[in-house]
């Protein structure tokens, strides 16, 4: 039980409010949602949809009226009862599929897990996917635990100065309003465990977070007992400097493995999420020879159950240490290793241009048995750039496979929308939604219905997005330019399009502005305006992408483009449900291929939200012709201009031509038909196929299963 369930009281008839509470289940379960909305609606709000924080600010007379209240007392006992029953179910995807397969688990590595926005732990795409993934194993039934870091302070918070440049801000997160517990050993005492860095130890603590049947394991250096620059090394998400970035992927791998020791869990198979966790191999290598195995054949088991899943077609997106920094920081770390260091060393050996490093993509790539890239197109690219790590091979013959991303289908529908899904498709949909039948359904939706659902969505969008812009106003005091960007000018009835992502180099954010004018005339059509939402992050360090980021802001700004073009600051989950909810198209134009996967997309499309986007990363494989759009400038190469260029006025040509007039195309009674059958053609083919449901399945079949049958094979290493 969640340690200030003590503090508050609670009524007798409210005694599992608190269990609901810290149980991060409820946040993609919409009857659970509804317990903490009807307990204290503004509350709800004012939190962000927080409920550990509400319920310590909720009032005694609220909670009495609600203990009292039939229908509240109606949801919550079924939110109880889907609970327990969430928790405690046999008859799962998992158990049905693999029954031989009982009293495994799963170990999922990952620098950054995004769950909700009330644990700060992430900073954008990579976590969405782990969080994603970790929820639906829960849901699969699929025995895995996250195992990743519990960051006092997270990642930043965003703030913009009038003039446009980003700030960053670092909370203190109060882990009293956050859904953690403390992870127990199985003594029931706090699972505290020392990793060796450099010629000291430091200690770690271990914080579990529950999401259904899923558990994360979240480690932490922040003890009284450590000098204060380790208590600091777990402080911030890609806080620090490369020295910091190595001890935290000691501590992550290394840290990791023993950490889960001391939990009592001996998991199967570890699944590195990104290179960031690959020193998970040198403890485990280690493990097998201090138990009697040679390097070789302790490599060789490892491989067997370590599977590796690369994120980034970007070569500098790699970690990669000088030899010395990484000998430096290992050093206490070898034990029985130490007289293969330098095999291990080789491991991570990788020359991509500026002489050999201890590069960790590589140290995966060499050490895990099965390595998948996250789409079909960035399969191709990673078997291109990592052609080095198989001499000799063919291209097609490099064993690098694509499992392309998905996203939870329960975390990112919209309640209105999965109330029509409820209606059209049946009510239990969610059980079945990765079957592409089930969708056939949608067709049968009226248009009244679908639009009404739509214009819904929309206005939500523009409630939130006034009320920050009010806050901040009454708040802090801003200034007026910071009222313009944030949005306050947008008209909640025009078309509006959504481009939110991290500011990096080759996301273009700046594409749609190469035609000022033509853009203009764009959106300031006075019979079909057009307006445009940005927001997203710039990495703290990469002054690059905050000048984009600037120079977005001073479009916002400029009167040329007549308020029609808005900043929503400090993008996150909460902004993200919004605006994937509340746009009407999803634009996404980086430069390919560059884009591994991309999954905002996904969720925007399953909200009824079409695509209008490069054919990169997901979109190569997702465009089917009629579920959206595909800007192609018919140029590649590396004349970045001329590219750029092409594919900006291929961008123009589908807003002018195809987009905007069907959207604005309305029949006597305002219904947009022709834009509903894009609405239409956009969930039918991406909910089934890009969720998260149809990937883990495919990670679990492909990867985990195979790693888990092979086990019975390997032999247990002989006594020393
Ligand atoms: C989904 C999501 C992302 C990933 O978006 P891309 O499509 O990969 O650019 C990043 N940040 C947040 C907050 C998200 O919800």
């Amino acid at each position: 039980m969640h340690r200030y369930s003590s503090l508050t009281s609670f009524p007798d008839r409210l005694n599992r409010l608190a269990e609901l509470a810290v149980d991060l289940w409820w946040s993609s379960h919409r009857e659970a949602r509804d317990v903490f909305r009807r307990l204290d609606y503004s509350l709800w709000r004012q939190t962000a949809h927080n409920p550990v924080l509400m319920l310590w600010k909720v009032s005694a007379e609220r909670l009495a009226a609600a203990a009292i209240d039939p229908s509240f007392l109606a949801l919550y006992d079924d939110a109880l009862r889907q609970l327990d029953a969430a928790r405690s179910a046999h008859d799962t995807w998992w158990a049905e599929r693999f029954p031989n397969l009982g009293g495994r688990t799963v170990a999922y590595f990952s620098a950054e897990f995004a769950v909700h926005q009330s644990l700060p732990i992430y900073a954008g795409g990579l976590g969405v996917l782990a969080g994603d993934h970790c929820k639906e194993a829960g849901d699969l039934g699929v025995p895995l635990v996250g195992v990743g870091f519990m960051y006092p302070q997270g990642y930043f918070h965003q703030l913009v100065s009038a003039d446009g440049w980003q700030q960053e801000v670092y909370e203190r997160l109060n882990w009293e309003h956050t859904a953690i517990e403390r992870a127990l050993a199985p003594d029931g005492n706090r699972c505290v465990t020392a990793v060796p860095l450099g010629d000291r130890s430091v200690l770690v603590d271990v914080w579990r977070v529950r999401v259904g049947r899923a558990q994360l394991f979240l480690l932490d250096t922040d003890l009284e007992e450590n000098a204060p620059w380790d208590r600091e090394l777990s402080a911030r998400l890609y806080g620090g400097d490369r020295e910091t970035r190595v001890q935290q992927e000691i501590i992550l791998g290394i840290g990791g493995v023993r950490a889960l020791k001391a939990l009592g869990l001996a998991p199967s198979v570890f699944h590195l999420n990104e290179g960031h966790a690959a020193f998970v191999v040198l403890q485990r290598i280690r493990d097998a020879i201090e138990a009697g195995a040679s390097f070789d054949a302790a490599l060789d088991q490892i491989r067997q159950t370590t599977v590796f899943t690369t994120h980034t077609p970007v070569p500098a997106g790699h970690d990669a240490f000088s030899f010395n920094t990484v000998e430096k920081h290992l050093a206490g770390c070898w034990g029985t290793l130490g007289a293969h260091r330098d095999r291990f060393l080789a491991l991570g050996a990788h020359d991509n241009g500026s002489g050999p490093q201890f590069n960790m993509t590589a140290l995966a790539l060499r050490s895990a048995g099965a390595v998948n890239a996250v789409s079909e197109l960035h399969g191709v690219v990673t078997r291109d750039m990592w052609g080095s790590m198989w001499p000799g091979l063919p291209a097609d013959e490099r064993p690098v496979t694509s499992i392309t991303n998905g996203v939870h289908v329960p975390t990112w529908v919209a309640a209105d929308m999965a109330e029509l899904f409820a209606q059209h498709l049946g009510r239990d949909w969610v059980q079945h939604h990765d079957d592409p039948a089930l969708w056939d359904g949608i067709l049968a939706i009226p248009d009244e219905a679908l639009w009404a659902v739509r214009q819904s969505l929309r206005q939500y969008l523009f409630a939130f997005v006034r009320e920050r812009a009010r806050d901040r106003w009454a708040v802090e005091r801003v200034s007026t330019p910071r009222i313009v960007a944030g949005g306050t000018l947008l008209d909640p009835n025009a078309l509006t399009i959504g481009f939110a992502r991290r500011f990096a180099g080759y996301k273009r954010s700046e594409l749609l502005f190469t035609d000022a004018d033509r853009l203009s005339r764009i959106l300031n059509s006075f019979e079909r305006p057009v307006q445009i939402i940005f927001a997203g992050k710039a990495h703290p360090a990469d002054d690059v992408g905050k000048h984009h980021l600037q120079r977005i802001y001073r479009r916002a700004l400029d009167p040329h483009f007549g308020g029609r073009v808005a900043f929503v600051d400090d993008y996150d989950l909460h902004v993200a449900h919004f605006l994937v909810q509340g746009c009407d198209v999803w634009l996404n134009n980086p430069r390919k291929p560059l884009e591994a996967s991309g999954t905002s997309g996904m969720k925007a499309a399953i909200n009824g939200v079409p695509h209008l986007s490069i054919g990169d990363g997901w979109w190569a494989e997702g465009f089917t012709g009629s579920n959206g759009w595909h800007i192609d400038g018919g140029l590649t190469g590396d004349d970045y201009e001329a590219v750029d260029a092409a594919d900006a006025r291929a961008l123009y040509a589908l807003l002018e031509d195809q987009v905007v007039p069907a959207f604005y195309d309305r029949d006597a009674a305002g219904v947009p038909r022709r834009w509903l059958q894009l609405v239409r053609e956009s969930i039918r083919t991406v909910a089934p196929r890009f969720s998260a449901r149809r990937m883990v399945k495919e990670y679990v079949e492909r990867m985990y299963a195979p790693a888990m049958d092979r086990q019975g094979a390997v032999p247990e290493p002989g006594p020393r």
